[in-house]
């Protein structure tokens, strides 16, 4: 039987590995191409998040998988098993965003989707015909795809393992984001027949088992679809979360049949206290004068909140960070996350910050949204990362999480003491985040 050997590398060479790992999610897109690979093959998946590759296996042929700060790893992995003849094809939102790069380390690069190329992909590789670059005219039809290989990985070590995708795409093009470029820029999806199955296959008896995180980018972007589905998943009494925008909070009977459905947590992309850096963001269809309602709207469907920040936009100055700070308690987010603006290859901020010459950083692994990677128009690098490591350690300070938990209290305990326990496994990161960001520009 042939081998097939798929790696998701470690998330960066930049980052310590945390001794705990209590946000891991399963990388979704190696199950998928797992359930593309004809059955004669044996397929391996390695997450290097939760294990180490091992070198020493005969293999037929390498795939890899890489973000931008999985980049360098990615290469040195390919590099080493070039080495030992073996070869290797690359894909992810890296490669597909800088092809003639990836191509230097590896036999083949998949540019964008994978469904409807994967197939020549193996032909070619059996007959050693293999193209240098693969990339498929349409956007593939995410109608009756094969059930993603989550089998292949260790589920124990995921905070939670069934993890589904319902849509692709998305028609905002915020301009630091990369999945319009990957995805598109208008909502593909799964025809709910289809998800629903896929969930009943998924669901089993342990608690564990009824978890489930929606990988979506805006799990609410097509209300309709949204509706139809989550009604549907109603009787399977599973518990979820997902990424939404806050513009859900709009649609009321969404929120019914969310808080229905099992929702019990969204992360949420509120990017920042200002409505300058949201503008120049391209992401006006947010108001920051309405994200305290809209949260108020969603804590009253038992639903709770993470929001995402981010600083080193160009409107941001020095007092950004506690602004921020204190905007997203008064906002009564229940946890947070915030990133320092990155450039990523391929979005509308890497063009203008190369044009002017603003990065300072061309080191891949950097690219952590932990790093400061450009010159920012408002502070030094130095302050922006000092500013960011600041708002960490004060949002997630033991005053603020104590205070946090007592506004929780109103939601009932059971949304509550969840809330508490993400708030001190965040913390439990801080450490290792810090060691990480140290500044050696
Ligand atoms: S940040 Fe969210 S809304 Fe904006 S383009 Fe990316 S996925 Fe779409």
């Amino acid at each position: 039987m042939k081998k097939l050997l798929l790696i998701s590398p470690f998330f960066s060479d930049r980052v310590k590995k945390p001794t705990e790992k209590p946000f891991l999610i399963p990388p979704l897109n190696l199950p998928i191409v797992a359930s593309l690979t004809p059955q004669d093959y044996e397929v391996v998946l390695v997450d290097e998040n939760i294990e180490d590759t091992d070198f020493e296996q005969d293999v037929d042929l390498v795939g890899i998988t890489a973000m931008t700060a999985q980049a360098p790893r990615a290469y040195r992995i390919a590099d080493t098993w070039r080495k030992r003849g073996v070869r290797v094809v690359m894909g992810g939102i890296h490669p597909t965003a800088v092809p003639e790069e990836a191509a230097q380390h590896s036999d083949a690069v998949v540019i964008g989707e994978v469904e409807n190329i994967w197939a020549q992909v193996i032909k070619d590789a059996e007959t050693n015909g293999l193209k240098k670059f693969y990339r498929s005219v349409e956007r593939p039809c995410l109608k009756e795809l094969p059930y993603p290989r989550l089998d292949l990985l260790r589920s124990d070590r995921y905070i939670v393992c069934n993890v589904i995708q319902v849509f692709r795409g998305c028609p905002f093009n915020c301009r630091f984001c990369s999945v319009t470029n990957f995805f598109g820029n208008t909502y593909r999806y799964k025809p709910v027949d289809d998800v629903v199955r896929e969930v009943q296959l998924r669901v089993g008896d342990t608690r564990k088992s009824r978890f489930f995180g929606f990988v979506d980018d805006n799990i609410g972007g097509l209300p309709s679809y949204a509706k139809e589905l989550f009604t549907r998943l109603i009787p399977f009494h599973i518990i979820w979360g997902g990424q939404a925008s806050l513009t859900i909070a709009r649609d009321r009977e969404l929120m019914r049949i969310f808080e229905r459905s099992g929702c019990k947590a969204l992360f949420i992309g509120l990017e920042s206290a200002s409505q300058a850096a949201l503008h120049e963001s391209n992401k006006n269809f947010l108001k920051v004068s309405q994200f305290k309602e809209a949260i108020k709207i969603i804590h009253d469907h038992g639903i709770g909140v993470e929001g995402a920040f981010i600083f080193g936009f160009d409107d941001d100055d020095h007092g950004v960070f506690e602004r921020t700070v204190e905007f997203a308690d008064r906002i009564g987010v229940d946890a947070a996350q915030f990133g320092i603006l990155t450039p990523f290859p391929g979005t509308a901020v890497w063009e203008k910050m190369v044009q002017e010459h603003r990065i300072i950083s061309d080191d891949w692994a950097r690219y952590t949204i932990g790093h400061v990677v450009f010159d920012p128009k408002k502070m030094s690098p130095e302050r922006l990362q000092e500013g960011a490591d600041w708002a960490w350690r004060e949002f997630y300070s033991l005053r603020k999480i104590g205070k946090r938990f007592i506004r929780s209290l109103n939601y009932g305990l059971k949304l509550a003491v969840p809330i508490l326990i993400f708030q001190f496994a965040y913390r439990s990161l801080l450490k290792t985040r810090e060691n990480s960001s140290k500044l050696d520009l």
